[in-house]
This record gives C-alpha cells, sequence and structure tokens, in this order.
C-alpha cells in the first residue's frame, strides 16, 4: 500500500491490533465514507507474550484489508520499552509530512500500558514537530487540524461517541484477524488484563458507548479542546 495522497484520518498506535481495538468502526466509518484512512503502528508488539512479530505483521496486514484502509505502516521502535525522544519524534514527524493527515487518532493519553500514553506524548509532539517550516526534515511542513483520542478503556469522560452500529461486524472481523492474540485465550492482551471473553468484552463496550448516543455500537473519544456547534436546532441524540 502505498500513498498517493493525503490521508484524511490517520490512526497512530503503539501495537499491532490496538487500532482495530480502539477505533477500528471510526476507521472502516471513514473508508465507507470515500476519505483516505491510514494506521501507523509504532512497534511490532514483539514483547507481547502470544505470537511472533511475523504473525502479527500478517495479521495487521489482514485486519488492514478488512477494514479497507488505504495504507498500515510499522515503525518497529522497540516494543515495552517506548521512548518520546527526539529521534523518535522525528520519525513520526516524517510520517506526518509524509502522510499529510489532516485528523490523527492516537491513545488515551492516560492509560494503563506504558507504551499507548508514550505514543500519545510522542505522537502529539511529532505532529507539533511536522508543521514547523524550520525544522530540518524532508518533506512538506504539515500539522494535523485535529487529534482526537480514543476513551473506549480508560475511566475517563468521552468527549463524542461515533455511531459505528454498521461498522460492527467488520470491525469484529478485523480483530479477530489477530489470531495469535486472541485465538485461543480470548482476553485482551495488554489492553485490559482485568477483562476476559474478548468478543463479549468489545461488545460491552461498544454498546455501552452506543447507549449513551441512541444506538447500537458507539466508539468513544475525547478531545482537548471545545467542540463547537452552530445550529442547536439540528443536534443530534436525544435528550429526554
Ligand atoms: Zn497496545
Amino acid at each position: 500500500m502505498i500513498a498517493l495522497m493525503a490521508l484524511d484520518l490517520l490512526a497512530i498506535a503503539a501495537h499491532p491490533d490496538d487500532a482495530e481495538l480502539t477505533c477500528g468502526g471510526t476507521l472502516a466509518k471513514a473508508v465507507e465514507r470515500g476519505y483516505r484512512v491510514g494506521v501507523l503502528d509504532l512497534t511490532r508488539g514483539e514483547m507481547g507474550s502470544r505470537g511472533t512479530p511475523a504473525d502479527r505483521e500478517q495479521e495487521a496486514a489482514e485486519a488492514a484489508r478488512v477494514l479497507g484502509i488505504h495504507l498500515r505502516e510499522n515503525l518497529g521502535l522497540p516494543d515495552a520499552r517506548l521512548e518520546s525522544n527526539l529521534d523518535s519524534r522525528l520519525l513520526v514527524a516524517r510520517k506526518i509530512r509524509q502522510h499529510q493527515p489532516r485528523v490523527v487518532i492516537l491513545p488515551a493519553w492516560e492509560a494503563r500500558h506504558p507504551d499507548h500514553s508514550t505514543c500519545t506524548r510522542m505522537a502529539y509532539e511529532a505532529c507539533f514537530l511536522a508543521g514547523l517550516a524550520q525544522l530540518e526534515l524532508e518533506g512538506t511542513p504539515h500539522r494535523p487540524f485535529k487529534i482526537v483520542y480514543s476513551a473506549m478503556y480508560e475511566p475517563m469522560r468521552p468527549s463524542f461517541v461515533v455511531d459505528v452500529t454498521a461498522q460492527y461486524e467488520l470491525r469484529k472481523q478485523a480483530i479477530l484477524c489477530y489470531r495469535s492474540q486472541f485465538g485461543d485465550q480470548k482476553t485482551w492482551g495488554d489492553i485490559s488484563p482485568r477483562m476476559a471473553g474478548l468478543v463479549d468484552e468489545v461488545d460491552l463496550r461498544c454498546r455501552y458507548y452506543g447507549s449513551l448516543i441512541g444506538v447500537e455500537y458507539g466508539e468513544a473519544y475525547t478531545l482537548k479542546e471545545m467542540i463547537q456547534i452552530d445550529d442547536l436546532v439540528t443536534m443530534p441524540v436525544r435528550s429526554i
């Protein structure tokens, strides 16, 4: 998969399968709307207790095909020792310049797995660096317009929920491509050891966030900035 034009939406994740577990439905929905969509995984997940990096690479490619996304890349940074240093930030900034995403999805900034919160910090700083015209880095300076943070697995109040009811089956299929992670164990791996029963728990989380906006399945996000509404008359989600 080669990026021939700018991406509309790019998810940046610490490990292969994180993007599917957090925003797979949103990515599939964006593809259906005709947007150009990509995933940038920072590590190959080589420290995971199950599956080899080669397994996970193949699984990630399969999951990308299921979601229909246009680009999936892996930076091959060290799993479980992910560090936000200048080198790693510049690697990500180079990808931001290369793919020029309009919107970036990052993990929640407070996350149990240190790689997830490091990914958030590193990618945020990389998005900033990528826009600096004076920075000595190949490519055209670019800063994403919008950064949203997944709020699916952390105890934080979402700013908004995306209705993924129509994409839920694709989302599930994409997660189940990671047979090395979920084939027999059916646990959530590094996302949350508290939860067992992958399919049930995915269902529960998405149903809960869906219920907050009155639909069957939803994916939750949070923002640092405020949401602008210009027309109160057409606002979705019933109050009473
Ligand atoms: Zn992860």
